[in-house]
């Protein structure tokens, strides 16, 4: 247990979000207790002009953080210096306090982090505002180094990506302004065959929901006429998500095709994704629908090819399922087809993960999307720790290294990125597409690009303003209250939009 001992909050979540990074799965607590192995205590001044933070290991006693650091690794001096704070001026302050809280315990574990500091879910926005402020590679590389420590190949992942993001965005919109007008429409669809052992995703099983489907579809019109109606019937991209919209029953996934076709312009949008992620849901005749109704890209994710881990973590389908449901995808007409692969996953290695890349490869996808493992706390996984307690997790930047040669391989080059909190390694997760096969959609949600409108249950809405600042609303997770609660769901969005469009 680690404590985090503040005279003020302001920055507890940056300090603790560095922490889970050096220490994964740690518990935390706001307190004195006599079970903490470590502290670390942060202080701000009266004036609210300075801040000193400190590590302190509990052996019994207390003690300074500097007797403990083993003598070759006290390189830098003044760790005890107070920081000198605009402690309001939260970019800054922030970045100041985890630099040190870095150095500090880069020192203590003797540990380095791959992104350095830097614990934000989106750091290819990072370098993409340096490109749009005119700073060349070497300058944001520079940047990047110096303000976060992250690593060479990192930045240089990062710096590749956000290249890609600006040509592709700037081929998207016919320009290479960021605030582009418009936006784009997400549709959750809150249902999979069964729940995965990491899922942390508003997902419930269709089979319990079955009789209700009814009542859920009519929430999800009624919110759809409110988005049409607000932001006009013309998205610049659609994306169908969730859970699993393949789950629905070919009727219902029909009816809502038809709805989304009829009140919004989908042939006229840059792409109309549909998520089929889990094979046990894909049927012949639901794929006949996609195509019907002009579905350019689909998902069919097999996150991996071994049976094994397919078995454990929940699935029901086998590897075959997915080589199967692909092709039968491909012969249908689609030629677009997402796979996303997760490394990380229980009990599974370098080879394993070896042999999914080669299956996958031999199917020979658009586009690949490579996660690292993020163990939220909403999943299984985390809930049921003790169950899942010898689970073996390996995360590996090896491991990592070979998904992009791999990838490279396919003749795909990396387009999108981004990190979530509590990721095996503290690693990132990169979408991998050939060329003019990338998924727009996720640029804008994952750089916020532009106004996204989010419909179903657990979906968000963000509104994107032209000077870059960002409002969200959420509507609700769960299915029950957001058949209940729609109409509070529709006016949460009209006061966000209102004005907008
Ligand atoms: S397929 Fe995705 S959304 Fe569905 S249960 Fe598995 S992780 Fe969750």
């Amino acid at each position: 247990m680690i404590g985090i001992l503040l005279n003020d909050n302001g920055y507890e979540q940056d300090i603790r979000e560095l922490l889970m990074a050096f220490f994964p799965g740690e518990g935390f607590a706001y307190e004195e207790a006599p079970d903490l192995s470590l502290c670390v205590v942060g202080r701000l001044s009266k004036d609210r002009k300075s801040f000193a933070i400190q590590v302190v290991f509990r052996g019994g006693e207390h003690c300074c953080f500097r007797s403990t650091i083993p003598a070759e690794r006290r390189e830098l001096d003044h760790f005890d210096e107070p920081l000198s704070v605009d402690y309001d001026n939260r970019p800054e302050t922030k970045n100041k306090i985890k630099r040190r809280l870095y150095v500090i315990l880069k020192a203590v574990t003797g540990k380095s982090l791959p992104w350095g500091s830097l614990t934000g879910i989106r750091p290819a926005k990072i370098a993409l505002t340096l490109l749009e402020e005119g700073k060349t590679q070497e300058e944001i590389a520079d940047y990047m180094k110096e303000m976060y420590f992250a690593d060479d190949e990192k930045i240089r992942l990062c710096v590749e990506t956000a290249r890609r993001e600006r040509q592709l965005l700037s081929r998207f919109f016919g320009c290479p302004e960021k605030h582009a007008e418009g936006y784009s429409l997400y549709v959750g669809i809150p249902f999979c065959p069964t729940t995965c052992l990491y899922c942390s995703f508003t997902s419930y099983p269709i089979e319990k929901w079955i009789g209700h489907l009814k009542e859920y579809r009519a929430a999800l019109f009624h919110e759809l006429d409110y988005a049409a109606e607000q932001a006009g019937r013309h998205p610049s991209s659609i994306y169908v998500g969730g859970g699993t919209p393949t789950s629905l029953p070919s009727d219902e996934l029909r009816l809502l095709l038809e709805k989304l076709t009829h009140t919004f312009d989908c042939a006229g949008a840059a792409e109309f994704t549909v998520e089929a992620g889990r094979p046990d849901s894909i049927t012949k005749e639901k794929l006949a629908v996609l195509r019907q109704y002009g579905v350019t890209r689909i998902s069919i994710n097999p996150q991996t090819m071994n049976q094994k881990t397919l078995d454990l973590i929940g699935r029901q389908h086998t590897a075959e399922d997915v080589q199967e449901r692909f092709w039968l995808a491909r012969e249908m007409g689609f030629d677009n087809i997402n796979m996303d692969l997760i490394v990380g996953l229980p009990q599974e290695e370098r080879e394993d993960v070896k042999r999914t890349l080669e299956a996958v490869k031999a199917l020979g996808p658009d586009s690949l999307t490579v996660h690292s493992l993020a163990i939220k706390r909403a999943a299984r996984l985390n809930t049921m720790r003790e169950a899942y307690r010898d689970y073996k997790i390996v995360g590996t930047q090896e491991i990592l290294d070979m998904t992009v040669r791999y990838a490279r391989e396919m003749g795909m080059e990396p387009y999108y990125l981004y990190r979530q909190k509590n990721m095996a390694g503290n690693f990132e997760n990169v979408g991998y597409a050939l060329p003019d096969k990338e998924c727009i959609y996720n640029i804008l949600i994952m750089e916020e690009q532009q106004t996204i409108i989010g419909c179903g249950a657990g979906s968000t809405s963000k509104r994107v303003y032209p000077d870059g600042r960002i409002e969200r609303c959420e509507n609700v997770k769960d299915v029950s209250s957001f058949i209940e609660r729609i109409d509070e769901m529709i006016e949460r969005k009209r006061k966000l939009l209102e004005y907008s469009f």
